[in-house]
C-alpha cells in the first residue's frame, strides 16, 4: 500500500504520521533556505499537532 494509512480501531495513529512527516519536512525545508522563523513555527505546529492527535499524556 502507498500513501495515507486508516486510523486504527485501536484510536492509535498510523505509524508514520502523514501530518508529522508533512511538519518535519516542512521545517527541514524551511533550514534549508535559512528561513529560522518559519522553521520554528514548523516545530511549534508540529507540537502542537502532536499533543492534539497523539494524546499521550505524560506525568499524570
Ligand atoms: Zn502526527
Amino acid at each position: 500500500m502507498t500513501g495515507l494509512e486508516p486510523v486504527s480501531a485501536s484510536g492509535r495513529p498510523p505509524a508514520p504520521c502523514p501530518e508529522c512527516t508533512r511538519w518535519r519536512a516542512e521545517r527541514a525545508r524551511a533550514r534549508a533556505a535559512g528561513d529560522r522563523t518559519r522553521a520554528a513555527d514548523c516545530v511549534v505546529l508540529l507540537r502542537r499537532h502532536q499533543a492534539a492527535v497523539h494524546l499521550r499524556v505524560v506525568g499524570r
